[in-house]
């Protein structure tokens, strides 16, 4: 029996909260807390009807800390389960260290304002001596590890599917399948279709900063960066077959790197049509995808923010998207002496999910795992003190629950190699 605040009431949260009301024997009472409470509320009413789950609902500036740790002194819960945006990830770490209590959230973070004086100094020294310059990096997550190791509370990061899932398949293949990980290649295949010409499965500009990027990976403990989108590979995906996919920056490759310091390269690929690749580099010509404020009659608009509100909302893509996605991690290393190669892998149906909580796939697959981290650390079976990625703990149980909780994962023992 549990008591759990989310923060935060878009695409990502919908499905988590969902789960968890599905899961009412672990989450018994729910505060749904968010900048704009009516959805927190409409969201409450539909699921009251059918979960024995209480839910309250509350409005909260995320970015403000003390709102949020007199958000957490009032109802006492659990833990936090951070479904806002990256931006506010420090404040509510902030708020949960104050307040006493267990943080979870699903990707690490990053300033909405990327011309912060402050920030950029050392995103700057950062780029220089690590040699990635995508704007969201754990260092600043990282920095919170005493405060939580003496304070006694547990900061979960990253547990969506990728980051979350795919970390917790490379501690379960390092426990289970090898004596020794030499490269991980973690496949991010959306094979969906929404029919509008351009749109995002996710928060558009998160979605956007992410793949503008430029690439990277680690070989040999080394950042290796190259323009956006350079290295293309095709790979044929169960459920949805051929596809072009592209090597991004992804936040994973750094925890992984760091925690598994054994593995020679790790590599990120995302699968991308024509059509949205031009239709971004078009944007970004044009200056659309810029996160700096510009001067327009009088007021000061930030590109990315507008272009936000132009595109389609990610959570309502769920009834018209079709198609699979397939997600997963391709191993190679050595186990009992003999060279070895592995993929796990979920695929996941887009209507599937619709039909199941009304969100579409990358939704879903995102806000089944933050259901299943906030679970295990609730329940005190993901629980130590400190901070840390999904693949500092043991995955087994997280395994089992993914089966359980609707992303059930397949192992090839022989899959086809990405060159
Ligand atoms: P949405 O934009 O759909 O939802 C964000 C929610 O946060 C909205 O309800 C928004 O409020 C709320 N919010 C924003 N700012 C504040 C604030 N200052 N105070 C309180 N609430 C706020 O995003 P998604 O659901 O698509 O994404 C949620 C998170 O999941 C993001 O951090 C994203 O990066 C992450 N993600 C992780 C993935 C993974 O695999 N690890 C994959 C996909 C996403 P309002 O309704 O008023 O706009």
């Amino acid at each position: 029996m549990s008591r759990l605040m989310v923060i935060g009431c878009g695409g990502v949260a919908s499905v988590a909260i969902h789960k968890c009301c599905q899961n009412s024997e672990v989450f018994d009472e729910l505060i749904l807390a968010s900048r704009t409470k009516s959805k927190c509320d409409s969201l409450a009413e539909k699921l009251t009807k059918l979960s024995k789950t209480k839910i309250m609902t509350e409005s909260v500036d995320a970015d403000d800390a003390s709102q949020v740790e007199a958000l957490i002194r009032k109802y006492q819960p659990d833990a936090v389960l951070n479904l806002a945006l990256p931006y506010q990830d420090l404040s509510i770490m902030d708020a949960c260290l104050a307040a006493g209590v267990d943080y979870i959230d699903t990707a690490n973070f990053e300033p909405e304002d990327t011309d912060d004086p402050i920030w950029r100094k050392r995103y700057e020294a950062r780029c220089k001596e690590l040699g990635f310059s995508a704007y969201f990096d754990y260092s600043w997550q990282w920095d919170y590890q005493d405060r939580f190791k003496e304070a006694g509370l547990t900061a979960l990061l990253g547990t969506g599917f990728d980051p979350g899932v795919t970390s917790v398949f490379a501690a379960y293949a390092k426990k289970h399948y090898f004596d020794r990980i030499d490269t991980i290649d973690i496949l991010d295949c959306n094979g969906g279709d929404h029919g509008y010409p351009f749109a995002t499965n996710f928060n558009p500009e998160i979605n956007l900063r992410e793949v503008s990027a430029p690439g990277s990976y680690m070989e040999d403990g080394k950042w290796v960066e190259i323009p956006a989108m350079s290295i293309k590979r095709e790979y044929d995906f169960e459920g949805v077959g051929m596809k072009d996919m592209y090597l991004l920056h992804h936040e994973e490759i750094e925890a992984l790197g760091r925690n598994m310091p054994e593995v020679k390269r790790i590599r990120f690929f995302m699968t991308f049509g024509q059509s949205y690749l031009t239709h971004m580099s078009c944007l970004e010509n044009v200056g659309m995808l810029s996160t700096t404020p510009v001067d327009f009659q009088g007021q000061k608009i930030v590109p990315i923010q507008f272009l936000k509100a132009l595109l389609p909302d990610p959570a309502s893509l769920g009834p018209r998207t079709v198609g699979k996605t397939n997600i997963g991690c391709i191993f190679t290393g050595v186990k009992d002496g003999k060279e070895k190669s592995l993929y796990i892998y979920n695929v996941c149906d887009h209507q599937e999910c619709y039909k199941e909580v009304g969100s579409q796939a990358i939704s879903y697959t995102t806000g089944v795992p933050a259901m299943i981290g906030a679970m295990l650390v609730v329940t005190g079976q993901w629980k130590k003190p400190g901070v840390f990625t999904t693949d500092e703990f043991d995955p087994d149980l997280y395994m089992e629950a993914l089966n359980k909780w609707g992303l059930p994962w397949k192992v090839d023992e022989n899959p086809v190699l990405v060159p």
